[in-house]
């Protein structure tokens, strides 16, 4: 498509838009008296309208039933996280028996790995990339130092080649093939956090399989960004946030997708508790752990309600709106923004580094600042745009298709020229 940088193309796309209409089952922070021009939905999703019934029911229900709000509520408590396979495996693409919601993301990265990370002496060694999220990076860490390894020497982070930003898929690939000998697992990210390149998954799984090697992913950043097809990529296991771009508040849920060859065996190791005892019998409260037959298998715990009602108003809205629709919008705004930021960077003193090819992105644009980048962020926030900063000079944006426009693109241009020449 021929992008302008005007206002009036602009409302031309947003008119054009089948999904304009969510924005407004969004409440949009305001700043200075206006509606903020919000691009962080990469950190945390906006607050649905919806939200407050949904969690409000099952306060409601808790008042006037108490513990019989386990079977007598209008969502019956004791089953309730078995209302999300339906919906999530369409968003994640997977099997509903594939796939679980419980916990935070880094427990069940943890939780996964003690399944799929199973190292021997010769084989113990651990793919991924190199600046990955902190707390992924600290899992792993500590992963590789309780089955008593050295990071340095079990964990091989693939980086992107001198004055790249991104990190070459031949590059992993070439890792895999050349460490394959001593590895145990891949493990990385699906889109990632600071560039925000989207991994080819389907590739670095086929990569780790040729060589016998498990491969899992955390999707943090992909989850309710990009479309993904986990069971079809034959991805062993994943695990997200559903706060970031799945919008179910601050510390939400997190999902889990196991696939299917390993959710139905119930022999395979992991920490157990009794949520994931066989339905029949776990009443019974017997010796001896039975896993369930299913992704199910791997929870702890009784289910956070509140969350998960939270959850659930979320994906209500991610579910209407559809995983193909909302990608095709979000890939939409990022090439706009790419474009408004060429149109405006006559000095060039910023340098896009996340790739612009339409399947190695998703909503997310990160912007290097050479210059006065500090300086320029802090007078965007002033102008009531909400973004991220992150050391040492990296603007993240990310315009996402449930409630962002294409006028707010069209305004964050706008402001970055009206500062910067
Ligand atoms: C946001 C994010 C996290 C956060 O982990 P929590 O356990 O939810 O606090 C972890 N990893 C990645 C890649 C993230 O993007």
């Amino acid at each position: 498509m021929n992008f302008q940088n005007t206002i009036d193309f602009a409302k031309q796309l947003d008119a054009q838009d089948e999904l304009k209409h969510f924005r407004d089952q969004f409440y949009i922070p305001m700043m200075h008296g206006k509606e903020a021009v919000y691009f962080t939905g990469n950190s945390l999703g906006l607050q649905p309208k919806s939200t407050q019934d949904y969690v409000l029911n099952e306060l409601e229900d808790w008042a006037t039933l108490g513990v019989e709000g386990h079977f007598h509520a209008r969502n019956p408590w004791m089953p309730y996280h078995e209302i999300f396979p339906q919906q999530l495996s369409k968003i994640v693409g997977c099997l509903p028996n594939e796939v679980v919601v419980m916990n935070q993301l880094t427990v069940n990265l943890h939780l996964l790995m003690v399944s799929f990370y199973r190292p021997t002496k010769t084989k113990y060694k651990i793919i991924c990339e190199t600046k990955a999220f902190p707390s992924d990076q600290y899992a792993l860490e500590s992963q590789v130092k309780f089955h008593g390894f050295d990071y340095d020497d079990a964990v091989i982070e693939i980086a992107p080649r001198a004055n790249e930003h991104c990190i070459r898929t031949e590059d992993i690939l070439a890792a895999i093939e050349e460490n394959k000998d001593s590895l145990a697992l891949v493990m990385f990210g699906g889109v990632n956090y600071y560039t925000g390149q989207v991994f080819d998954m389907k590739s670095i799984t086929a990569g780790a399989h040729k060589v016998g090697v498990l491969c899992g992913f955390d999707l943090a950043h992909a989850a309710g960004n990009i479309e993904l097809h986990l069971h079809d990529w034959e991805v062993d296991f994943a695990c997200w946030c559903s706060y970031k771009y799945l919008n179910s508040g601050p510390g939400g849920v997190s999902g889990v997708y196991i696939h299917e060859k390993h959710s139905t065996n119930t022999d395979l190791q992991r920490f157990a508790g009794w949520w994931g005892y066989e339905k029949e019998t776990r009443f019974k409260m017997g010796k001896g752990f039975k896993a369930m037959p299913t992704a199910e298998g791997w929870q702890l715990s009784n289910a956070p309600i509140l969350s998960m009602a939270a959850h659930k108003a979320a994906l209500d809205i991610v579910e209407e709106a559809g995983m193909a629709r909302l990608s095709a919008k979000g890939k939409m705004l990022s090439n706009y923004l790419l474009f408004v930021i060429d149109a405006v960077n006559t000095n060039q003193n910023i340098q896009i580094i996340t790739p612009r090819d339409e399947a190695e992105k998703g909503c997310q644009v990160s912007m290097l600042m050479k210059q006065n980048g500090k300086q320029i962020f802090d007078e965007l926030t002033k102008q009531g745009i909400i973004a991220d900063w992150r050391e040492p000079n990296v603007i993240r944006i990310a315009p996402v298709p449930l409630y962002n426009s294409f006028e707010d693109v069209w305004k964050f241009g706008d402001i970055v020229n009206r500062i910067t020449n």
